[in-house]
């Protein structure tokens, strides 16, 4: 007898898939071997990575690895992204490693994806090298959650844009200075009619080397010390036509596109580092004795680590159903990407707090060590709480983002 379950022909799988399982294992070996514990507090302290382990990557294909294959990237999809994201965190849980990749792998993806081929030859193919750094410059000064208030100009003469303003609070400065390379920037090429801020926005390439370009602040944060964060000034910088990226007017919604595709690798990259919390938290609750007993046989300290878990589980859900989501849009244009970004918002949203949480309750769990930098857990708590203090957008963003999307349009609570 027909029945409407045997209908039913695809059953669902939650599954990776052989290939991205080898992945995995062979990124998890990589990093075991390359970047144990106290190599990543030597990172922390000297504040810089070594050049083997970016030429390490690079032998790996993980810089831009979800360029297409044509313009000399790895073409992954973002399930295996994320695989990439996460191991990389589970080890180096100060996440400098991690934010590298993903600003690369997000925002790579979007340059190469709208620029011109002088672009890629300049800035792409040497960033999949390991050679050049790709980066993002939105914030300014003035604010970063208000993307489109931003005050930077481009004004069109004959084939050249002639750039001003600065930017600020932008991840790599020092590598790019180092490596070569630049940022996707965004520049007001036109007025904006009233009520649309986000109209006459344009993005361009920036090479941080161009004449006109100064880097003018190195911060001293308080984390992920292995990446810089600076600001630079563009003082009249003479920009050819060919670093326009995609159209003129148009730069909000592809910097939106990189923004989704960087918020959703942190939440592989909050997956990563807080595993390893969790693992450090488990190790020490099974060994170290109070009142004559482990104190992980006390329920106190159990209920948090099976909440942790439990919360740990469903982000993992949602990171990799998000990212399944994503492919899905590229590949085969089945969602669009107000509906991606729903999702996209949550992981974002939730992703660094939990890491956060999790780091937070394993430290209280180690004790007086857990406060020491003899213990590695400080050094993931510093830097997840970036993500959380809102790079690449702030946490109240986006739950505008999921309510917009819930609710409509007519609820954006600042028009
Ligand atoms: C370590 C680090 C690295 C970074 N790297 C980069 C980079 O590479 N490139 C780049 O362009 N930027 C970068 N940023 C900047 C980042 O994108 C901004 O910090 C972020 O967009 C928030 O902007 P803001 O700091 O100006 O905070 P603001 O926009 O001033 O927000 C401050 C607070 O107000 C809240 N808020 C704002 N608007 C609303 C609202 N409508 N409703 C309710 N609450 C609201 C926010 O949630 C936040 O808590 C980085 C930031 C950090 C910390």
């Amino acid at each position: 007898m027909q029945t409407l379950y045997s209908k039913v022909k695809n059953v669902m799988d939650f599954s990776f898939t052989e290939e991205q399982e080898l992945f995995r294992k062979a990124v998890r070996e990589w990093c075991a071997k390359n970047l144990p514990l106290e190599k990543v507090r030597e990172i922390d302290t000297k504040q810089s990575v070594p050049d083997e382990i970016t030429k390490g990557m690079a032998d790996l294909g993980l810089w831009l690895m979800t360029v297409p294959e044509e313009h000399g990237g790895a073409g992954a999809d973002w399930v295996t992204a994320c695989i990439a994201a996460e191991e990389l965190a589970y080890a180096d849980i100060t996440i400098a490693i991690p934010v590298h990749f993903l600003v690369e792998s997000s925002w790579g993806f979007v340059a190469d994806r709208y620029c011109t081929e002088r672009v890629r030859e300049e800035a792409i193919r040497p960033a999949i090298k390991g050679e050049a750094f790709v980066g993002i410059a939105t914030t300014e000064s003035g604010g970063g959650s208000d993307v489109a208030a931003f005050k930077s100009t481009a004004r069109k003469e004959g084939n050249e844009w002639i750039v001003n303003g600065e930017k600020m609070y932008i991840s790599g400065t020092e590598e790019a200075l180092k490596l070569g390379g630049g940022y996707w920037i965004t520049a007001r090429t036109a007025p904006a009619p009233a009520g649309a801020p986000h109209k006459g926005m344009t993005s361009f390439y920036l090479p941080i080397k161009a004449p006109g370009v100064e880097v003018t602040k190195r911060f001293d944060d308080m984390g992920r010390m292995g990446i810089s964060t600076g600001g630079f000034s563009m003082k009249d910088v003479r920009l050819p036509n060919d670093y326009l990226m995609g159209e003129e007017g148009k730069g909000f919604y592809m910097t939106m596109e990189g923004f989704d595709l960087a918020r959703l690798l942190i939440g592989a990259t909050s997956i990563g580092c807080a595993q390893r919390a969790l693992e450090i938290g488990m190790e020490y609750i099974k060994e170290r004795k109070a009142f004559g007993r482990p104190i992980g046989k006390f329920e106190g300290i159990q209920f948090e680590l099976a909440d942790n878990w439990a919360k740990l589980e469903a982000l993992r859900s949602l990171v990799y159903r998000t990212a399944w989501m994503a492919d899905e849009r590229y590949k085969r244009k089945r969602f669009t990407s107000l509906e991606v970004v729903k999702y996209i918002s949550a992981v974002k949203l939730l992703g660094p707090h939990l890491a956060l949480d999790i780091f937070r309750d394993a430290m209280l769990w180690l004790g007086a060590w857990g406060y020491t930098k003899e213990c590695p857990l400080e050094m993931g708590l510093r830097g997840i709480m970036s993500y959380c203090v809102g790079a690449e957008g702030a946490k109240n963003i986006q739950r505008i983002v999921i309510a917009r999307e819930l609710l409509g349009k007519e609820f954006i609570p600042y028009k």
